[in-house]
């Protein structure tokens, strides 16, 4: 657990919270003193790995309950809000973080799995933020006194959001699309004191990439792209979200943080080019 419980007393929605980077983040807003909802998508993807989540968060002294939606289904979304409303109370942290790949060169890249990529990554996130921006507003009719916000929502996006992806331009798609959604939103919203940010993962270590990291060649392939010279762990990842869910980051709205290891910094310059 973290000394300082920044969180003590919030409540979070992660969505897509039964792997990787999701799952770190739950259990790094849990450490800091959230109360989380851990989403997973149906019974068949992820209810017992959403319940291995919630044991380990209430193993370590936090509390969480698991959450069952389709962040690309209107319904669904819907009824987790209102599930994390009565389970855990008023929403303070929105984590917008389920995702997918669905790689293909672009002549054979059908519509659906054009489609399917939009829907999770971008639509999904769209219904996600705003069923926030609804219980946010509903909650705070007024804006709330000097130095406190009226709720936070943090876009999971990726370096890919500037970087280009040959054979994956259904997610490089998706996650441009994420950084104007994200910054529209925190334009609109920041006077109504809802802070909206992104993190910008480069590569993590979690199931979505393994083929970048998973044997010692595709490893060093991969460090070519890193000037700090490590993979990313979703820890990472979770310590990022913490700040940026916390008041210590109350005047930041509308960011995208990097979090990428230098991934963006153009690496094969790094030796002057
Ligand atoms: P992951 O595959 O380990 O986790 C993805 C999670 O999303 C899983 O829990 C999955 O069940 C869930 N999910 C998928 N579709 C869903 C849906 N319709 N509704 C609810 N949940 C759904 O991958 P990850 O690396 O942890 O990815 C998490 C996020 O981070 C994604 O948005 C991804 O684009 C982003 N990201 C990852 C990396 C990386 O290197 N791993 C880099 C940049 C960005």
């Amino acid at each position: 657990m973290s000394q300082t419980q920044e969180l003590a007393g919030r409540v979070a929605l992660v969505t897509g919270a039964t792997s990787g980077i999701g799952r770190a983040v739950a259990i790094s807003l849990a450490g800091a003193g959230a109360r989380v909802a851990v989403n997973y998508r149906d019974a068949k993807d992820g209810r017992q790995r959403a319940d291995e989540v919630v044991a380990e968060i209430v193993g370590a002294g936090g509390q969480a309950v698991p959450v069952l939606g389709d962040v690309s289904r209107e319904d669904e979304v819907g009824q987790m809000f209102a599930e994390v409303r009565s389970q855990l109370g008023e929403l303070d942290i929105l984590v917008n973080n389920a995702g997918i790949e669905q790689p293909a060169p672009i002549q054979d890249m059908t519509l659906a799995q054009w489609q399917a990529v939009i829907d999770v990554n971008l639509t999904g996130q769209f219904l996600c933020a705003r069923a926030a921006a609804r219980a946010y507003l509903a909650r705070w009719p007024e804006p709330p006194p000097k130095g406190a916000s009226a709720g936070k929502i943090l876009f999971i996006s990726s370096v890919h959001e500037v970087i280009p992806w040959a054979f994956q331009a259904n997610y490089a798609a998706s996650k441009g699309g994420v950084s104007l959604l994200m910054r529209s939103l925190a334009q609109e919203l920041a006077p109504r004191k809802i802070r909206v940010n992104s993190i910008a993962p480069g590569a993590i270590r979690t199931p979505i990439n393994h083929a970048a990291w998973g044997t010692s060649q595709a490893m060093a392939e991969l460090l070519k792209l890193i000037p700090y010279d490590r993979i990313g762990e979703p820890e990472d990842i979770g310590r990022a979200a913490v700040w940026l869910a916390s008041d210590a980051s109350d005047y930041v709205t509308g960011a995208t943080l990097f979090v990428d290891g230098g991934m963006t910094l153009y690496p094969e310059f790094r030796g002057a080019g």
